[in-house]
């Protein structure tokens, strides 16, 4: 075989070749580039022209830096040392800019060029496009941790009922971590089994979406009401999936119920004094009607009086209340004697009530800041429970000490007494000992807490069951 009839030239050979690289680098997709040591740009093929703006005979010779974004200056500095080095860099992930000053996220892949005598004379850069790719997949990160971060429960469900994802707040929700329910049917989560195949399914079917309360089950075995708004995820018009929102809708019922029984409440205390009054004042029409003005005794207007006092006493509770909840619960604070404000109190309240001893220890004369209204207010309150709660004939025994910059005032009774357990919950908004006892409404502590509250001091309750209640509240000295 001659050796010279299939050798090529060494000129045409290197030309062949160099043409065949030519054609290669101006026909890739990718971007190719070169640059020499002194970063100035030596090569630049059509698709760089596509990809950067630029075309090559405007940025040959031009320093790569036309194309690097001011804040990816150092990290261009850190590739080429390492690539002066001849380590190459394969598909790192930055930034550049085009023509239009619009940054773009590129993958890039850079060698250095050597001549002939294996010396570094450059670099070459193929830069791939993954703007595209990176806005998905940025995409795509921010769906998923919109998805975490959502307050409602996230589930999807595969079309025979197997759930696929659950988001965080499912967890909060049932107590589930995701991989404990990742697979399973998702209808055993409901109380009842058969809602999901008879009701939500079906719907989902006929109409796209269904949307409901149903009674689920937590973790821990509890059952408890949430507000399921689920739908069909279609692709290209087909069905692939369900997803499922989810809301635990405790609070709402508690509120809900909190808000009827409060109605139901307040409606029945204030019948008591109005069914009084109305027999009162019925009594008192038909003796006048009979025997005359005459025959009206003062003491059964004293009783009417005493009922319109409890009406009042209720409605202001009631007004109070509502004042707390929208925080306008206004306080008007001036220097008081507080010896002489329950002096006037107790002398109040003698009148009222006959049926107790009410004994008063004063203090040390000591100026208080408060508002004297509310402060009676609070007295009123626990000498009327005092009395509501314990035997008629016991005594209640209001003290006054000074202890540093704080006066405590007290209120002791004979009566009932307390359990521990319940000392803490009784100061709660409608807490009852004993619910419906017909002796109020659980509003009173509340809202005389609250008063004091506002006074920046405190009040709690000692207390031995059966051995009567001492209960306490400070305010600062002026
Ligand atoms: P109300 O007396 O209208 O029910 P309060 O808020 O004043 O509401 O009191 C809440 C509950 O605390 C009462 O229902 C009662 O069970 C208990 N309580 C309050 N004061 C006393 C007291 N001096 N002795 C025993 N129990 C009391």
């Amino acid at each position: 075989m001659s050796q010279t009839k299939t050798t090529i030239p060494y000129k045409r050979r290197v030309s062949t070749t160099q043409s065949y690289l030519d054609f290669l680098v101006n026909s890739s997709n990718d971007a190719i580039t070169g640059t020499n040591l002194e970063r100035k740009i030596t090569a630049w093929n059509p698709a760089a022209e596509k990809l950067y703006g630029y075309k090559a005979q405007e940025i040959m010779g031009k320093s790569i830096d036309i194309i690097v974004p001011e804040y990816k200056n150092e990290e261009v500095d850190t590739l080429f040392k390492r690539l002066a080095k001849g380590t190459p860099v394969y598909n790192y992930e930055t930034e550049r800019m085009r023509k239009d000053g619009n940054i773009i996220s590129v993958s890039i892949t850079l060698s250095p060029i050597k001549n002939a005598e294996n010396k570094i004379i450059g670099f070459s850069t193929i830069t791939r496009d993954i703007s595209e790719h990176y806005e998905m997949e940025k995409k795509l990160r921010l769906f998923k941790e919109a998805v975490e971060a959502a307050n409602d429960g996230l589930q999807i469900v595969s079309l025979d009922g197997k759930i696929i994802f659950s988001n965080k707040s499912v967890q909060k929700i049932y107590g589930f971590s995701p991989d404990e329910l990742k697979g399973k049917p998702v209808g055993l989560l409901n109380k009842d089994l058969r809602v999901a195949d008879k009701v939500i399914v079906p719907a989902l079917k006929k109409y796209g979406s269904w949307s409901g309360e149903i009674e689920v089950h937590r973790k821990n075995g509890s059952i408890f009401p949430v507000w399921l708004t689920a739908s069909v995820i279609k692709h290209n018009n087909k069905p692939i999936a369900f997803v499922g929102s989810i809301r635990d809708i405790t609070e709402k019922r508690n509120q809900e119920k909190l808000k009827t029984d409060f109605l139901s409440m307040a409606a029945h205390e204030l019948r008591t004094p109005l069914t009084t009054l109305k027999l009162i004042s019925d009594a008192h029409i038909r003796k006048y009607k009979k025997f005359g003005k005459d025959q009206i005794k003062i003491s059964e207007l004293d009783l009417i009086n005493v009922e319109l006092n409890r009406l009042n006493l209720i409605i202001n509770d009631l007004l109070d209340d509502s004042r707390i909840e929208t925080g306008k619960l206004h306080m008007r604070f001036e220097t008081i004697d507080i010896n002489l404000l329950i002096r006037r109190v107790i002398r109040k309240m003698k009148i009222i009530n006959k049926r107790h001893r009410i004994n008063f220890r004063r203090g040390i004369s000591t100026p208080v800041v408060a508002d004297p209204n509310r402060i009676e207010q609070v007295i009123v309150n626990l000498i009327t429970n005092a009395a509501k709660y314990s035997p008629i004939f016991s005594t209640i025994t209001i003290e006054v000490e000074k202890i540093k910059d704080t006066v405590r005032i007290s209120v002791k009774d004979e009566g009932e007494g307390i359990p521990l357990e319940k000392q803490q919950l009784i100061f709660d908004r409608f807490y009852q000992v004993k619910e419906n006892s017909g002796k109020g409404f659980g509003l009173g502590l509340y809202i005389s807490r609250e008063i004091v509250k506002n006074h920046k001091g405190k009040m709690w309750v000692e207390s031995k069951n059966k051995k009567g209640s001492v209960f306490y509240f400070t305010l600062r000295a002026a």
